[in-house]
């Protein structure tokens, strides 16, 4: 059916373009408690957080796409070289079709909505696969988004990897994938039988670097927000932190400070500090804390899925804490001499989603972002720069490839188009054969001339 909708050319049309969006906004408005309920359930987010990273990120994300989408529809016109003319050329962006969208479970509403955004605005028609492991996002958004957009061009398929692997085998125009890195390799072999073209968001470590001026306390209470928000289940929270050696204790100091400024003495009892998503992740947690030296934290209950915001010092790079993405509220900590060390081991390592740096020193600003590769940059905050609707953000390397957000989303679901338009005289025989020498001579002294 969704096919048969897209062939009809209705989605191309910017009305229906913007009455989606304008539906999908009141989505959000009117469904905001059910939407909360549900990210509590799964992840016992509170309801600021819910608001903050997901309802209200996708509503300045449908403003900033209304607001602009007329100007990244229209076509772009090309001068067209004197031999050629009499014609005019223009390309523009298309819509790839019917499209298929993948979600994660710790952004469970967001990672599903934010690219359906991208996909409406580029006029495609939509399936949304969210994920199984936040069941109760997933159910509102399959049970409630019906009512809202055109059904004829947006469907939600609920399931798990059988749901996953069946919908791959299908045909489909675009693939966008958030998730593990490991599935996103067999979702690009499936994407490639087809010859999908496809956007994989992945995950990563992403490494925060606090350098010998940084400020520390604003460092601490900063970074201690970015990693404990969602109970560190973000794709793009600091994995790790590289300091230099004169500045750990002050920092180890302020980040504990910052953690009970933030959620009291026992962060268990604090309605802001959400859990982890299942028992696997848990158990994975758990794991990852063994034999490790601990700042502060270390806590957990199997029962209520909790584990506290952890800090580690004295983490070695062979530890199991560094080999792979921790995804959890565990933050090793490690020393450094010189800048250079630091960069060294980040290279060492998969191209990450994000690298944050804290020093005001320009010269080190400069450093970082020559030496290193990452999908984005922050110096003296973080998350931030995945906030900012006109920023691509996307992956590199090992974090993925292709962005959304914005007019990189608008671009990713669509496909550009080139045009060209000839007047039909005059038709010169100069181009038909038969060319012989004296025409081929002509030809060369016209192109090498006028071009
Ligand atoms: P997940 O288990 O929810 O899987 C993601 C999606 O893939 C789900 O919808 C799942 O059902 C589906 N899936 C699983 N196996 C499949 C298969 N064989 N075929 C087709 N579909 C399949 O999430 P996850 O993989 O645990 O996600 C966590 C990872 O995602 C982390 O690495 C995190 O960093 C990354 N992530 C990246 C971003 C980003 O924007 N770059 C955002 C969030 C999470």
């Amino acid at each position: 059916m969704l096919r048969a909708t897209f062939q009809q050319g209705t989605t191309r049309d910017l009305k229906w373009r913007r009455t989606q969006l304008l539906a999908l906004d009141t989505f959000l408005v009117e469904c905001e408690a059910e939407i909360a309920r549900a990210l509590h359930d799964d992840l016992r987010k509170s309801p600021a957080e819910s608001f903050l990273t997901e309802t209200n990120f996708l509503r300045g994300e449908i403003r900033f796409a209304l607001r602009h989408l007329k100007s990244w529809m229209k076509p772009h016109r090309v001068l067209v070289p004197l031999i050629y003319q009499p014609a005019k050329a223009h390309y523009s962006r298309e819509p790839y079709g019917v499209v298929l969208i993948i979600g994660a479970w710790n952004y469970p509403l967001q990672l599903c909505l934010a690219p359906l955004i991208s996909a409406l605005a580029a006029g495609n028609c939509a399936v949304i696969k969210p994920s199984e492991q936040a069941p109760h996002t997933s159910a509102v958004i399959a049970t409630r988004l019906k009512d809202y957009l055109d059904r004829s061009a947006i469907c939600v398929i609920e399931g798990g990897v059988e749901e996953g692997k069946a919908l791959l085998e299908q045909r489909f125009d675009y693939i966008f994938y958030t998730g593990s890195q490991e599935i996103g390799q067999k979702v690009m072999l499936a994407a490639a039988r087809h010859l999908t073209p496809l956007t994989l968001e992945l995950g990563g470590k992403c490494p925060c670097i606090v350098d010998e001026d940084a400020d520390i306390k604003i460092a601490a209470r900063r970074i201690v927000w970015a990693k404990f928000l969602n109970a560190g289940q973000t794709c793009l929270a600091p994995d790790y932190l590289l300091v230099h050696e004169k500045r750990t204790d002050e920092l180890f100091l302020s980040m504990q400070q910052a953690i009970t400024d933030f959620y009291g003495a026992d962060p268990r009892q604090s309605p802001d500090y959400p859990r982890i998503i299942n028992e696997h992740h848990l158990q994975r947690l758990q794991m990852l804390l063994e034999g490790t030296t601990l700042s502060c934290g270390g806590d957990t209950d199997s029962v209520d899925r909790y584990v506290a915001p952890t800090i580690l010092r004295g983490v070695r790079p062979e530890s199991p804490l560094m080999q792979s993405e921790i995804f959890g509220p565990l933050l090793p900590v490690m020393a450094y001499r010189e800048l250079d060390e630091a960069l060294a081991f980040i290279r060492q390592g998969k191209e990450p989603l994000a690298i944050y740096l804290f020093s005001s020193d320009r010269q080190v600003q400069e450093r970082v972002l020559r030496h290193s590769r990452s999908g984005g940059l922050c110096i003296n905050d973080l998350l931030f720069q995945a906030a900012i609707h006109s920023l691509p953000f996307g992956g590199f390397g090992g974090s993925g490839f292709g962005a959304y957000h914005g007019r990189a989303g608008f671009e990713t679901f669509s496909c550009q188009r080139s045009v060209l338009h000839r007047a039909l005289h005059p038709d010169p025989d100069l181009r038909y054969p038969p060319y012989g020498i004296r025409k081929i001579g002509f030809l060369r002294r016209l192109v090498s001339g006028v071009t």
